[in-house]
């Protein structure tokens, strides 16, 4: 192991990149340069890379395995306008996405017991809104939220978009272990995606969420027309959040919606943004959530060695997930434990 922490990386070279892993093991910070170099690596270096990642992972999370799962719990008509959701009502016409009220919780309830079925240790009530204020929607998730909680085979999670502190409270009160809200891009690429809401309304959600108790879940997704500056700059966003859990999404073009074109990621592309995502932030529960099956398609089982420690499971918002089998078996043969 390296002695004391540098305050620069060490150089990247032709060989393997233990000596970066054991920079950040000894509490180095990676810069947006080293970043951004490893990201653009080619593609004979992923395995170094990997590899690197590897370590950083096995150091801080060892082989613990997280797995989470969702359900929409109010789908469609949302007011926002991010351009990769079929669930704006301004795309829905287009997307084929349908439209429901609020789930009643025994409904949600039925979600996280199957949940369960998968291994999966959190449960996220997700719904689709620009954010949940008091009032009936409110109520019925914080219901269910008390019985799952009551329940105790998983944990409750929700993602209700930009909300109050007050209402953060009352999600707290009920039991809500996890807050999730994605940053969905950096700042700067952000108008490109959405122009409802500011970018700064999802960073300051997951501040109030950390400030009322709460964990706090925040990634967002690659493959979006981001450049790679733009990638490296989101990782160090999400790293100055300090969250407890990194959902790390690859675009699934929706059709009907401005993204339907995307050129999607390649395999070895999404390895290396998920082993530069372990390395710029080496403490933070690292999953890869959706688009997982689409972009890594063959090259799934190596997110665990590139740095991931969980991926979601089951059915994605409006896609679906492999089947629980598959990814029971994939856990298995990689021998990670639960
Ligand atoms: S991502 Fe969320 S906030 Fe944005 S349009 Fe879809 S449902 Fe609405």
């Amino acid at each position: 192991m390296a002695g004391t922490a540098t305050t620069n990386p060490p150089a990247i070279g032709n060989g393997p990149l233990v000596n970066i892993a054991e920079y950040i093991i000894d509490g180095g910070v990676l810069d947006d340069v080293t970043a951004l170099r490893l990201l653009l690596l080619p593609d004979d270096r992923v395995y170094d890379l990997m590899y690197a990642a590897y370590m950083v992972k096995r150091h801080y999370q060892g082989d613990k395995l997280h797995r989470c799962s969702i359900v929409n719990a109010k789908s469609g008509a949302c007011s926002e306008n991010c351009s990769f959701c079929g669930q704006s009502a301004s795309y829905q016409k287009d997307s084929g996405v349908g439209t429901y009220p609020i789930m009643n919780a025994d409904a949600i309830l039925q979600a996280a017991d199957m949940a369960t079925e998968y291994g999966s240790t959190n449960f996220g009530i997700v719904t689709a809104i620009k954010g949940v204020k008091e009032g009936p929607m409110l109520d019925a998730i914080c219901e269910a939220v008390r019985k799952i909680h009551a329940a105790g085979r998983i944990a409750p999670d929700a993602s209700l978009g930009v909300v109050s502190e007050p209402v953060l409270q009352r999600l707290k009160e009920a039991g809500l272990q996890v807050y999730h809200h994605n940053l969905e891009c950096s700042r700067s690429y952000y108008p490109e995606i959405c122009t409802t809401r500011e970018w700064s309304e999802n960073y300051e959600t997951i501040q109030r969420a950390k400030q009322v108790g709460l964990e706090v879940c925040c990634g967002g997704i690659l493959g979006m027309g981001e450049s790679v500056e733009q990638r490296v700059e989101l990782m160090q966003q999400v790293a100055s959040l300090q969250p407890d859990h990194i959902p790390l999404n690859f675009l699934v073009p929706v059709k009907g919606t401005p993204l339907e074109n995307v050129e999607p990621m390649r395999p070895m592309d999404c390895l290396k943004a998920i082993a530069v995502f372990r390395l710029t932030n080496p403490r933070t529960d690292l999953f890869i959530a959706g688009g997982r099956i689409q972009h890594l398609r063959q090259l799934q089982p190596f997110i665990f060695q590139a740095g991931a420690n969980g991926m979601m499971v089951g059915d994605y918002l409006t896609t679906t997930g492999r089947t629980k089998q598959d990814d029971l078996e994939l856990v298995a043969d990689l021998g990670l434990e639960s």
